[in-house]
């Protein structure tokens, strides 16, 4: 039997090996390991395809998140407005900074923030929203601006799964204040290691974030507040650069494999599939669909090991929402505190998603998924 994984990350090095190795080569001969102009030309090259005035390399896209609340102050008594279906880093830098992480429930349909909920989670320490486009589909931004506007809060968004994705024709990371990016491997611009980036058209927060991202000088050897190193290699600058000419095509492909998945997918009872958003573009990180549960059993699980066992990897993301991680227990969240999400966590199940997986291993999924059902 076939093994098909959730995601092959060998198959693109595959396919761009002869692109890559001769930059990589070039970066190793020119000692030039730190900065220089694998990392600037990268960093202008994203942000003319976000379309931002500015972007800013750095380690990760959890020190994007770090940078971005770092840059426009945030920090102890303030709190900071987010989703509790993601992933830890989205939390967590909020955390890291001193603030508080106010969740917001989701809306089961898109599994990002339900904006008809965030006016109610708003107090006077409320500084940011903190949207996240999940598994690639990008958050129905105009009410989320039309509140930071209102309440004059900034708005961070989390791109880390939704490089490419569009609302109306802009790019995620050009449409709140500032844009957080990954380049994790599996992402949908992945490196070949650690990445991430900041996108914004602000001068005065690009400039902090820059002073942050090396210890916090704004001229060599002065320091004027506390920072960090978070860096983005020249080794990956110079594989993103090569990885960025491909995106829209790997995007196009995993939307493909969407498309294929819903009209493959679509007569099965208790499954709910993902749906594209009509005035956005979605990336598709993740082919994430609800598996509904009767009675007691749960069976995303049963499915998820029916899977496993015909050797079809599939993942859970996330298993435990965040306001129930033991590391909130302060937060004194309990279980019903945000039923969607709390109910995603339950039914989710994201199935093989990669643009390279072939459409016979696309059927191969889906045959192992009607046997079951
Ligand atoms: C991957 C991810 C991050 C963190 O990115 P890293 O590069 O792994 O630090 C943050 N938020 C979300 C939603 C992510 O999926």
């Amino acid at each position: 039997m076939n093994k098909i994984p959730p995601f092959d990350l060998t198959r693109q090095y595959q396919t761009l090996e002869a692109e890559i190795n001769p930059v990589v080569s070039e970066v190793l001969r020119s000692g030039r390991y730190i900065g220089g102009n694998a990392v600037s030309d990268f960093e202008q090259a994203f942000s003319e395809y976000i379309g931002s005035t500015h972007c800013l390399g750095c380690n990760s896209g959890t020190d994007a998140l770090y940078l971005a609340l770092r840059a426009f102050n945030i920090g102890p008594g303030d709190e900071v407005i987010t989703s509790p279906f993601t992933f830890i880093a989205t939390a967590e830098t909020i955390s890291e900074v001193g603030a508080t992480p106010v969740f917001v429930d989701i809306d089961l349909e898109t599994f990002n923030l339900d904006s008809g909920q965030i006016e109610q989670a708003i107090t006077p320490k409320t500084r940011a929203i903190m949207p996240v486009h999940l598994f690639g589909r990008p958050v129905e931004m105009p009410p989320l601006l039309d509140i930071a506007q209102q309440h004059n809060l900034v708005i961070i968004e989390d791109c880390a799964q939704a490089t490419g994705a569009e609302w109306e024709g802009k790019k995620v990371g050009n449409l709140g204040h500032v844009g957080c990016f990954s380049f994790f491997p599996t992402k949908n611009l992945g490196g070949c290691g650690d990445g991430g980036a900041v996108t914004t058209n602000d001068p005065e927060i690009a400039a902090t974030v820059n002073k942050l991202r090396q210890h916090g000088q704004p001229t060599r050897y002065i320091h004027d507040v506390i920072g960090v190193n978070s860096r983005l290699d020249a080794v990956q600058g110079a594989i993103l650069q090569i990885k960025l000419r491909h995106l829209d095509s790997f995007n196009q492909a995993r939307a493909n494999i969407a498309q294929r998945y819903q009209e493959l997918l679509s007569p099965l009872a208790h499954l709910v599939l993902p749906t594209a958003p009509p005035q956005g573009k979605a990336v598709w990180n993740q082919y994430t669909i609800r598996v509904l549960s009767e009675g007691s059993e749960n069976r995303r699980d049963a499915l998820r090991m029916a899977l496993q066992e015909a050797g079809i990897g599939s993942m859970v993301y996330y298993p435990r929402p965040l306001h129930l991680q033991p590391v909130y227990d302060h937060l004194k969240a309990t279980e019903g505190s945000f039923p969607k999400a709390e109910q995603a966590c339950q039914e989710v199940l994201s199935l093989p998603m990669f643009p390279e997986l072939t459409s016979e291993e696309q059927e191969q999924v889906v045959q192992t998924l009607k046997q079951f059902l």
